[in-house]
């Protein structure tokens, strides 16, 4: 029998709220064990399950499951981890690079499998979930038959759980760079160094969507390894990917290539910068792409990341000719959906432009949010078109 926490009433709305987190605050007697799973009882002894149980984090427990008879073994991980992979079926016939298991979203806390054709990276993000590593790499070899494993393991996340940051296998061998599809293009993802697993997976739906509707001459901001750029490339007569990083760049121009696309150039600028100039120098877009990293990184920085994303999108839709097509996004988990959309409300006020909206985008399949635990939600999204 494993261990027994037990938490207050507090902590066990919370779970009877549909959210899995149990804090420090609400733990009433910890567990006398190591971290890894622990059962979990409300104060008068009622049992509400098991969870994972992380010691030195502030997510003293997270919610594995709430059936008092569970057993929490190489098979229960097998069957979680197989029943989220059976989910992205319908990802699998357009593209094979996806997310196999989005952490609490997909009721595997803290745990992140990417999948990059043949090859997997995961991310073991709690010292409760570090105890069953091997459970979890053999339920993942077993499940999709990969031909190696990478541990992304160096999150900054980790720190606050005690762990140490680092990126390891944890089985066979991942290469460097992995050539993947994306609904009829590819690139190259880079497992190893690249940002988060080794691209960004969450946006593959949103670059189709933008792509669908791509025309005249395109930009791409903040493209990183050009993934909207590919998918513009396609329909729009020339694009322009633009990105601070040189590095970037590099890689986004072995993508276009790789794809043989011609009319693609890349500028090394700041994004600020850069759309600002190309107002004061009157130029004009069909269609335009900005997809900021996380301007707001916590609650403290909120107001001026919200003023980072008012520029950004104030400028692009000075850009756009008449007819033309913004698709705008927002990875920041502290930027809420409505704040969003009121930046959006301002930055075409202050364009002065008609701005219609054509879509709200929210995360696709691969990356499931939960509606009730907010911090599986991170990505929101909107098309709009300048209708002046
Ligand atoms: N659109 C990409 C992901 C963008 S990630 C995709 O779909 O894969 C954010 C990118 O913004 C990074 O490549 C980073 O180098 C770049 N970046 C960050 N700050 C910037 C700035 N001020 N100006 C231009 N690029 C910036």
């Amino acid at each position: 029998m494993p261990a027994t926490a037990t938490i207050s009433a507090r902590g066990a709305r919370r779970w009877h709220g549909g959210h899995p987190w149990v804090f420090r605050s609400d733990i009433v007697q910890p567990p006398d064990s190591p971290p890894g799973a622990v059962a979990v009882r409300d104060q008068q002894g009622r049992s509400l399950g098991f969870a994972l149980w992380s010691p030195a984090s502030e997510i003293s427990l997270r919610l594995l499951d709430s059936d008092p008879d569970a057993r929490i073994n190489a098979r229960w991980w097998e069957a979680r981890i197989a029943h989220a992979i059976a989910r992205r079926k319908p990802i699998g016939e357009s593209a094979n690079a996806y997310r196999l298991v989005h952490g609490e979203g997909d009721g595997l806390p803290s745990l992140v499998v990417d999948r990059f054709d043949k090859w997997i990276v995961v991310q073991l993000l709690s010292a409760g979930l570090e105890a069953f590593r091997a459970e979890i790499t053999d339920a993942i070899r077993s499940l999709t038959g990969a031909e190696g494993i990478l541990a992304r393991n160096d999150a900054s996340v980790r720190t606050r759980e005690g762990l140490s940051r680092l990126v390891e296998p944890l089985w066979g061998d991942v290469p460097h760079e992995v050539e993947v599809t994306e609904h009829g293009v590819r690139y190259l993802a880079a497992p190893h160094t690249g940002q988060k697993t080794g691209a960004f997976l969450d946006q593959r739906e949103n670059r189709v969507l933008i792509g669908s509707v791509a025309k005249g001459s395109a930009l791409d901001v903040f493209s990183y390894h050009g993934s909207f750029a590919l998918h513009l490339a396609r329909a729009a007569t020339d694009v322009t990917a633009v990105d601070s990083s040189a590095e970037a760049l590099e890689r986004a121009a072995v993508n276009v290539a790789l794809n043989g696309f011609k009319n693609v150039s890349f500028v090394q600028a700041d994004a600020f910068e850069f759309l600002r100039e190309r107002v004061k120098a009157g130029a004009r877009y069909g269609t335009i792409v900005v997809d900021p990293p996380a301007f707001a990184k916590n609650k403290a920085s909120l107001e001026g990341a919200i003023r980072g994303y008012k520029d950004v999108n104030l400028h692009a839709m000075r850009l756009l000719e008449p007819g033309g097509m913004l698709y705008t996004a927002s990875c920041s988990y502290h930027v809420s959906k409505a704040l969003f959309l009121e930046m959006l409300q301002e930055a075409a006020a202050s364009a002065g432009r008609r701005m219609v909206l054509r879509a709200i985008t929210a995360q696709p399949l691969d990356h499931p949010e939960v509606i009730t635990i907010p911090e599986t939600g991170y990505l929101k999204g909107a098309l709009l078109e300048a209708a002046d």
